[in-house]
């Protein structure tokens, strides 16, 4: 099949018409009018005069056409008309790879490479930096020797493609022995080798590039408070965003997504209103990925009304924004709103992602909605043609297990087709301990030893569960187990934010200024408490969270000490709000429960799992979390 012909200009062969009489501007005024052509309907029209004085072949005006068909969209043109040159240039050659690698076509454009080559052309060094533009680590490796062949490789612009190459490529040793050996280093450089230290987690280096920087734009900046937030840096993101803001440096879109990202994490919800308010003073348009960010933030912060204004106000949303504001409510518990906003999504022809449905799944766990959980996660498949990862599983084992459902949930694993992580298993244990299957429970926890895979909360479980049996000497053992596998536990931690600052707590910690004030707080509530009959929950290890270690004095767990600063540092009535880096223990949540009725004041806390609203004696989650 011959193709369609591309340009409605008369061929070379045709008569000229008789209007063509007038006179063409210079070539370098005609290279001006095609470069500045706004439509293709234009850049065809100077063509066709092109062909009409006989300048078709002209290689210096070819050279623009082809570029400027490209960056109008017309690709397909600019590959026509340099397939139609009889001796193509080396400028055309490079014209022509240059925009098949914008468009990210990199096979084509090293066919083009390798016929330039045939044809005899030496590349020059805007050759190898046209085609080695968002090139692969492979190819980019032999035109990297390409490039040392034709005495190129010291280029600044090669050698800064090619540190972007490598750096892009995950290859971080190359990439840094090409940025240090650089004759010249520019901003370009010094940010593809920051980009690649933060995207391998190399954060200290990445500091420390990131500091050698004599001017930084907002890329760079960029870079560096997106690198913190993404490795788990949020404090450091959001002091860098600070400092950055005392520059002259305008922050953009991406600054604020990876900024209110930061205050997300860590639930600093005055700092991430600030953020707000500052980006609309700044005119940073709410465009989706802003929306988005904002959405997450809120929701994470506590504040799902606020979350929910931005949800209605941004326009176009995509899915990652429905996703947002989904989970959002699921982390809340809100699982009526949840899939309500669930069912509107399809309703208005919006395709679910599997975020979506780890969304909507938590929400029917934290709900114990077994049947429709059940029939959610078959729609995944039968409906919407997402196959389940483990996570949906996890999510299923949770509302299972969470609904006595233990044996359900242990034959959901065995069929799965996925491999089950160690997360699922723990959570399954947690279950058996909980409602008291035992022979399971130890089944598993057995196996999860012998595997490697077991946690600190795995080995307290089995411990107890030989206690329930009354195996002492399987107690005893489990023991010793866990001493010498050197489990260390991860420790408790709670963070609580007063004007504009986190303030961070760890179990029986000292360090904070108002300790002595926080610990007579702490005395007050205990004698509230008692005046109560409250008798510490101190059997924890029976319940599935059991990351807090029991020797540690309940009274000092880190939530309760961030309460008790909260109780002292802010207005009566004011509603507080603590972030938990593990699942709340069950003496902090009936403790929590009371102090909400005591003094009247909304808690709010985020676990590891979930929100927990405190009112008025109790808790949202209705006690299962
Ligand atoms: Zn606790
Ligand atoms: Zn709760």
């Amino acid at each position: 099949m011959s193709p369609t012909p591309l340009f409605t200009a008369p061929s070379p062969s045709a008569p000229a018409p008789a209007t063509t009489k007038y006179v063409l501007p210079p070539p370098d005024k005609l290279a001006l009018l095609i470069s500045n052509s706004k439509s293709t309907k234009q850049l065809l029209k100077l063509h066709g005069a092109l062909y009409r004085h006989n300048l078709h072949q002209h290689p210096s005006l070819n050279f623009h056409l082809l570029r400027s068909y490209s960056s109008l969209n017309c690709l397909h043109y600019s590959i026509t008309l340099f397939n139609q040159n009889s001796n193509p240039n080396i400028f055309l050659y490079t014209a022509i790879i240059h925009c098949l690698a914008q468009q990210n076509l990199h096979q084509q454009a090293l066919l083009y490479y390798s016929q330039l080559l045939a044809d005899s052309l030496q590349p020059n060094a805007f050759t190898f930096s046209s085609i080695l533009k968002s090139c692969p680590l492979k190819p980019g490796k032999s035109l990297h020797s390409q490039a040392i062949k034709f005495g190129f490789d010291e280029d600044l612009y090669v050698r800064t493609c090619l540190v972007d190459v490598y750096a892009r490529g995950g290859d971080i040793l190359s990439a840094k022995k090409l940025f240090d050996t650089m004759p010249e280093k520019n901003l370009v450089s010094s940010t593809a080798m920051l980009t690649c230290y933060a995207k391998h987690g190399q954060i200290a280096a990445a500091r420390e590039l990131f500091d050698e920087f004599r001017e930084k734009d907002v890329v760079c900046w960029n870079v560096m408070i997106d690198g913190y937030t993404q490795h788990g840096f949020p404090n450091e993101a959001l002091a860098l965003f600070r400092r950055m803001l005392k520059t002259k440096v305008r922050p953009n879109e991406v600054t604020a997504v990876a900024a209110l990202s930061a205050c997300g994490q860590i639930g600093a919800l005055e700092s991430g209103r600030w953020i707000h308010s500052y980006i609309e003073n700044l005119g940073i348009k709410l465009n989706v990925q802003v929306g988005t960010a904002l959405i997450d933030m809120y929701s994470k912060c506590g504040s799902l009304e606020d979350a929910r204004l931005i949800f209605d106000k941004v326009n176009d949303k995509d899915v990652v924004a429905w996703n947002s504001m989904i989970v959002g409510y699921a982390m809340h518990g809100f699982t009526i709103d949840a899939i309500r906003l669930f069912n509107e999504m399809l309703r208005i022809g919006l395709k679910p992602t599997d975020i979506t449905f780890i969304g909507i799944l938590n929400a029917c766990a934290h709900a114990g909605l077994v049947d429709e959980g059940w029939r959610f996660f078959n729609s995944m498949k039968d409906e919407h043609a997402i196959e389940p990862k483990v996570e949906h599983y996890g999510c299923m084992v949770n509302l299972l297990g969470r609904c006595g459902q233990v044996e359900e949930a242990n034959k959901l694993i065995k069929n799965m087709k996925v491999q089950p992580d160690s997360v699922m298993w723990g959570t399954l244990l947690g279950a058996c301990s909980l409602h008291g299957n035992i022979d399971l429970g130890e089944e598993i926890a057995e196996y999860l030893v012998s595997q490697n895979l077991a946690n600190s909360g795995t080995y307290i479980l089995l411990s107890n569960i030989y206690a329930a049996k009354g195996n002492w000497d399987g107690v005893a053992k489990v023991r010793t187990l866990m001493k010498d596998s050197g489990v260390q536990k991860e420790p408790g931690c709670s963070s609580i934010e007063v004007n504009n600052k986190v303030h961070e707590f760890l179990a029986g910690d000292l360090r904070h200024p108002k300790s002595k004030d926080i610990y007579m707080m702490l005395d007050k509530i205990n004698g509230w408490l008692k005046a109560r009959g409250y008798t510490p929950k101190t059997d924890i290890v029976l319940h599935n969270i059991v990351e807090e270690q029991k020797e540690q004095s309940l009274e000092v767990h880190s939530e309760k000490l961030a309460i008790a600063f909260g109780l002292i540092s802010t207005q009566p009535g004011t509603t507080i709000k603590i972030v938990k880096n593990l699942r709340v223990c069950p003496d902090c949540h009936a403790v929590t429960k009371l102090i909400s009725k005591i003094t009247g004041r909304k808690i709010l806390m985020r676990d590891r799992n979930r929100f927990h609203h405190f009112v008025n004696g109790s808790c949202a989650c209705g006690d299962y979390w």
